[in-house]
């Protein structure tokens, strides 16, 4: 079921991407398994899925280490990190798209420096100025990221990251992905030194095919592959 559906959701993104006249390898289809199983994430791979994220360092390193899992999966930190666990992850996660201050940012580049590595970040803009969510506004996304790119030399900065607001008509989004796009071509034009804006991480479930359609380059989809998630077990 899950390996259907996951064929499914990879068809829609290649629908998305012909509608918005866009080549379907633009497009990377993140399969967010947090809280599932790992049998589940093989059926998933199983199927085609190599990129996989999770928001709990915790339940990542867990997953990163399963020997059940193959090696050739690439893990993505889509959740809030705390300083603290950044060093649990950094050495095995191939991109970390929840940076939002200067310093989680700041630990990342001192861990990845003790490993020899320059990790590669996306920038979380919280566009729709929720206070629920994580995220630095729109009006604050260029400063940090001037900040971490004079600054910090064991991080990458390469493009943006959102959590669009939970709508029932995935077009309330589309004004929203459009502003992050847009941000991305002003901060591309700034042409800032070690900065790249070719990520843009944006549309889930709900509303990925109107992110592709607005520019997306990841879209992260959990229920659609592998249904609900229930927190209460
Ligand atoms: C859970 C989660 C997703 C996937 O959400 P679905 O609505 O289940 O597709 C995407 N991005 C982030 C940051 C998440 O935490």
């Amino acid at each position: 079921m899950v390996g259907d559906n996951y064929k499914r959701t990879l068809e829609r993104v290649h629908k998305a991407c012909e509608r918005a006249g866009r080549d379907p390898s633009e497009v990377t289809l993140i399969a967010v398994s947090k809280t599932k199983p790992e049998d589940m994430l093989l059926e998933a791979y199983n199927a085609g899925a190599r990129e996989f994220g999770e928001n709990k360092v915790q339940e990542l390193s867990h997953k990163m280490s399963s020997n059940i899992l193959p090696k050739d999966i690439k893990w993505h930190m889509i959740g809030h990190l705390q300083r603290n666990k950044v060093k649990y992850i950094i050495d095995k996660v191939s991109l970390i798209h929840s940076v939002d201050s200067f310093r989680l940012a700041e630990e990342i580049n001192i861990q990845a420096k003790k490993c020899g590595i320059i990790v590669p970040i996306l920038i979380e803009v919280n566009a729709a100025n929720e206070e629920s969510k994580f995220g630095v506004s729109l009006e604050d996304a260029p400063e940090l990221i001037r900040q971490i790119a004079s600054e910090l030399n064991s991080v990458r900065v390469t493009g943006l990251m959102t959590v669009a607001p939970y709508v029932v008509d995935s077009n309330e989004n589309r004004e929203i992905f459009h502003k992050i796009r847009d941000l991305s071509v002003d901060i591309d034009n700034e042409k800032i030194d070690n900065v790249s804006m070719e990520n843009l991480s944006m549309g889930m479930s709900n509303d990925f095919e109107v992110a592709i359609e607005e520019g997306a380059t990841i879209v992260r989809v959990g229920t659609d592959i592998f249904g609900e998630r229930n927190y209460n077990i």
